[in-house]
């Protein structure tokens, strides 16, 4: 396994890879890796000759009030989990390799359709997110170059932002998104579960467990307006605030009145201080 630091470095050793006929597989990650990530990582080398994982916490998609400061940095441990599943490089840049100028302008594309996927769910509580997370992708896929990119499904927000942008900026990236890994009972895996204290981590299973039964309810075809209010009603009871909770078209992240086809159901919530999302998908 080869760390690497500098993008420059990264880009050239990445292309000679590349013209010897090598496939690329790419994990972008902020590092405090668990089981999640490595579904990710073993799906990248199952699928391409080389695998690549970065972890960088990248500044310009926090905003001020946000965790960039307590965000978890467990380098020594990620390396190793890296080490065992067999990656082949490890990119973990500084933020001044990253932005030599300081923080770049974030990217805002008008035109394109992801600014609308930003808007709501996540992005109506967390401004310039996107934007933030969209410049430090394309940054890292200039990086990488030509390549397969893993996601998970765990942020459904930032996979649909980040499938509508390679598409809009015409890339030859083909995007790979991978079921959530969950704790055996129940609750989604994040680097910021170990925030949890043991009531909150028990209290915040409440999360998936209602996902899990809203998804059984919205198969018996009930309403979904009255469904969404009992969800969330039965939520508050466990979690310290409901940022948001939404039931949308998982294509285009709007809130639906009534069944379709596809629906997902998303949520963001305080548990203590820890902020949690969660989400499922509902094929009718
Ligand atoms: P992060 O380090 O939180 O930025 O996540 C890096 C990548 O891992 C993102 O594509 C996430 O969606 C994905 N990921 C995080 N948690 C999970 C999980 N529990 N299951 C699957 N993928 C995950």
């Amino acid at each position: 396994m080869k760390l690497v630091r500098d993008p420059e470095k990264l880009q050239r050793m990445l292309r000679e890879e590349r013209a010897r006929g090598k496939s690329v597989g790419f994990v972008p990650t902020m590092g405090a890796l668990h089981e999640g990530h490595l579904s990710l990582v073993r799906a990248s080398n199952r699928e391409n000759d080389i695998t690549i994982v970065s972890i960088f916490v990248n500044p310009t998609q926090f905003g001020p009030k946000e965790d960039l400061a307590r965000y978890p940095r467990p380098t020594r441990r990620d390396l190793d989990f890296l080490r065992a599943a067999k990656v082949d490089f490890v990119f973990m840049p500084s933020v001044e390799a990253m932005y030599p100028k300081g923080l770049a302008e974030p990217l805002k594309l008008k035109n394109a359709k992801w600014p609308r996927l930003a808007k709501g769910l996540c992005g109506k509580f967390r401004p310039g997110h996107f934007c933030g997370v969209a410049t430090v992708v394309t940054k890292l896929l200039n990086i990488t170059g030509l390549c397969r990119l893993y996601l998970g499904a765990k942020d459904l927000q930032q996979a649909a932002v980040i499938s509508q942008l390679v598409r809009d900026l015409d890339t030859d990236i083909q995007v790979r998104v991978m079921p959530t890994v969950r704790e055996k009972d129940g609750l989604a895996m994040s680097s910021r579960n170990r925030f949890l204290s043991t009531d909150e981590r028990r209290r915040a299973l409440a999360i998936s467990r209602i996902l899990f039964g809203l998804k059984r309810e919205l198969l018996r075809k009930r309403s979904v307006a009255t469904l969404r209010l009992r969800a969330i009603q039965e939520l508050k009871k466990s979690v310290d605030r409901v940022q948001y909770f939404e039931i949308v078209d998982p294509g285009t992240l709007v809130p639906v009145k009534k069944h379709q086809k596809k629906m997902a159901v998303a949520t963001a919530c305080f548990v203590g201080k820890t902020r949690l999302i969660d989400n499922v998908i509902i094929r009718a």
